[in-house]
């Protein structure tokens, strides 16, 4: 039996879908053309948030060595338009690499960040199923912990990206399904859900493009690189494996965004039939006082 099976959704040409791949690899390789403008470390246990201006690079460094990131992403000027996961999921894949793009949420629905290097792109797939840079799962969250553990525990990454997007006059409410950056993982054949120890060495980074101007924040996970049990009888506290990240923001010579403009949002009419519509031979909606 073949496993293969073609993508749901296919870009026609000229669509979003379709990146140009020449431009995203000419400033993933052309770093002279680029300056380091901030450079932001995030210890263990911790969120922070930072911006990046439309046309900038970022990236997430694993400086000192394997160590899962959990990552949001809102628009700077309308946090409403924020990351959407699930849909990302459905027209990059459940694990994004280079030229995969970051989608936002409806009625936005355009791409918020571009991948323009991943270090880790030749793990590709491993004996197990497992890829790197996880979309299939979420972020740790204290509620979920304390059914599990009957402990209270504030240092998840629900918690962290909470307090880190506060300043930004945001809450809990908009903290919203994450890019495990880093993270590998897979479904086994119970279609269950699996997290491998995270492969990644000192050095390792993921670098994104931003389409429009970005909030960005992101929590080094208290589970660390993943490599120790975090629940049921095999648990040990992961303390020991947790390492801290840092974020690189880059500005451009503006030789490198020649043509390039951000995205927009598609031009339906945003109606959703509000309207009611006319029916030939039937009679026109009345209202009874
Ligand atoms: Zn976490």
């Amino acid at each position: 039996m073949t496993k293969f099976f073609p993508a749901a959704y296919q870009a026609n040409e000229g669509s979003a879908l379709k990146v140009n791949k020449t431009f995203y690899k000419r400033l993933a390789e052309e770093t002279d053309k680029r300056k380091l403008v901030k450079s932001i470390h995030i210890p263990i246990r911790t969120g922070q948030a930072w911006t990046v201006p439309a046309g900038h690079i970022f990236r997430v460094v694993a400086t000192e060595g394997a160590q899962v990131g959990d990552f949001n992403m809102w628009n700077l000027n309308n946090p409403r338009e924020r990351m959407w996961a699930s849909r990302t999921r459905q027209l990059q894949g459940a694990h994004v690499s280079t030229y995969d793009r970051l989608w936002s949420n409806l009625p936005f629905i355009r791409p918020m960040a571009t991948i323009t290097a991943d270090s880790l792109a030749d793990y590709g797939v491993d004996e197990h199923g497992a890829r790197v840079h996880d979309l299939l799962g979420t972020r740790c969250d204290p509620y979920i912990n304390k059914l599990l553990t009957n402990e209270d525990f504030d240092f998840h990454c629900h918690s962290n990206l909470t307090r880190a997007i506060l300043p930004y006059g945001l809450t809990e409410f908009d903290v919203h399904d994450v890019l495990n950056v880093f993270q590998c993982t897979g479904l086994n054949e119970n279609d269950d859900y699996f997290m491998k120890a995270c492969p990644a060495k000192k050095g390792d980074y993921l670098e994104f493009f931003a389409e429009i101007d970005l909030l960005c924040a992101i929590s080094t996970c208290p589970g660390g690189d993943l490599s120790v049990h975090l629940w049921g009888p095999d648990a040990e506290d992961p303390l020991k494996v947790c390492r801290p990240l840092s974020i690189e923001i880059y500005e451009l010579d503006s030789e490198l965004l020649t043509d390039w403009e951000p995205p927009k949002s598609p031009d339906y009419k945003g109606n959703h039939g509000l309207g009611f519509p006319k029916w030939e031979d039937q009679p026109e909606a009345k209202t009874t006082p």
